[in-house]
């Protein structure tokens, strides 16, 4: 039998329920898959400050790079919002993802035939279908590069964006082996005709499409696919981008989805390990109360098996069962609408389950 190691940080606020329900699922698959999932608990943010003083203790770093992934709920809330930065659960994300070398950021995008009216585009836009991903770099560019404040006759200020050929061959990887996984299509946003780290990006990833002719790539200016992702969305496969645009662009496609509590994410490196988590916080307002929505936590579970555990099938089996369960009419009460079905956050669980 297949065994897999997976460390499991809850978090604080909804992670812990919404995470419960997705170990649920994980548990199901792992008995319909005949494959062992070894799970180890291991304290991060909130949690870990009130165990250990600290939001990233040793131990789990540890715990993580003994794992084959990682599943993280959210962490933060009220309780510890008082603290210095550097003490505040949030800080731990950072740190997670710096320690474990978690360079690209997968952020899917879709929407659900039975949530179609929470989509905020036209029906005749939204009806050819939105399902894309967008792969981010996630720890070079712009935001970690060279800044300053430089004092003359007029203050003024500067920020670098800089990029060297080895972090854009990483996450091109990444891209491509994504396409391949679905519809095999990247689309490389930039802006080539002002920046030469764009031009930069675009020899290197063209050079890298060699290894993946299976997999079409096509160039677009970061205006151009701003305007696009609302004009036509169904166009988009991959989107493979920088870090500051794909912070931009990834918050436009997730908008486009209508809704916070379904959508997943991933940070990965080359080697196929990556830590799995929604898109959302941790929802100090409802936490504990039995209604927070898990999908976007179990479509996480889901891009686990596809991205790092090579179970494919697992994972469209997964979001085959949330598509049912939504279709039934079930819905939590971010997404209820009139003459559904409301149900808790564990029996949203039970009812995914149900479905596998
Ligand atoms: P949030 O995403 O936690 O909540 C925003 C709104 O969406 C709230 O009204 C909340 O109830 C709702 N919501 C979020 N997820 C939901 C779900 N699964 N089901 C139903 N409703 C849901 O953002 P926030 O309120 O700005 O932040 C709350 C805390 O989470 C803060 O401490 C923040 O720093 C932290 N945070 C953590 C992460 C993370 O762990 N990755 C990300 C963002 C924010």
């Amino acid at each position: 039998m297949k065994e897999f190691n997976i460390a499991v940080m809850h978090g604080d606020g909804i992670g812990v329920e919404i995470v419960n329900a997705s170990l649920e699922v994980l548990e199901k698959i792992g008995e319909k898959y005949n494959v062992k999932f070894n799970t180890k608990n291991a304290l991060l943010g909130g949690a870990a400050i009130d165990a250990t003083g600290i939001p990233l203790p040793e131990e789990t770093i540890k715990i993580c790079k003994e794992s084959d992934a990682v599943i993280l709920g959210s962490v933060g809330g009220p309780k510890w919002d008082s603290l210095p930065g550097a003490k505040r659960p949030e800080k731990a994300l950072l740190g997670i993802r710096e320690a474990l070398g978690l360079y690209a950021n997968l952020r899917p995008a879709k929407v659900y035939e039975a949530l179609k009216d929470a989509c905020p585009l036209k029906d005749s836009i939204v009806n050819e279908g939105v399902d894309l991903l967008v792969v981010r770099e996630l720890t070079g560019g712009i935001y970690f590069g060279e800044r300053g404040r430089v004092k003359k006759d007029v203050d003024s200020a500067y920020d670098t964006e800089s990029y060297d050929v080895n972090e854009i061959k990483r996450i091109a990887h990444v891209a491509f082996k994504s396409a391949r996984q679905r519809r095999g299509k990247v689309t490389l946003v930039d802006k080539a005709n002002v920046l030469e780290s764009s031009r930069l990006w675009r020899e290197v990833v063209n050079e890298i499409h060699k290894e993946y002719t299976d997999v079409e790539l096509e160039f677009m200016y970061v205006d151009n696919a701003a305007m696009q992702l609302v004009r036509k969305p169904s166009q988009f496969d991959v989107v493979l981008t920088n870090n500051i645009f794909g912070d931009i662009l990834s918050d436009e496609a997730s908008m486009i989805t209508g809704s916070i509590g379904m959508l997943p994410s991933a940070s990965v490196r080359e080697d196929s390990f990556g830590m799995y988590e929604p898109i959302h916080g941790s929802a100090p307002d409802i936490a504990g109360k039995d209604i927070a929505n898990p999908l976007a936590q179990i479509l996480s579970v889901a891009m686990m098996l596809r991205y790092s555990l090579d179970m494919k099938e697992a994972a469209e089996d997964i979001e085959r069962a949330v598509e049912k369960v939504l279709k039934d009419g079930y819905r939590t009460a971010d997404i209820y609408a009139e003459g559904m079905k409301k149900v808790g956050t564990k029996e949203m669980g039970e009812l995914v389950v149900s479905k596998l």
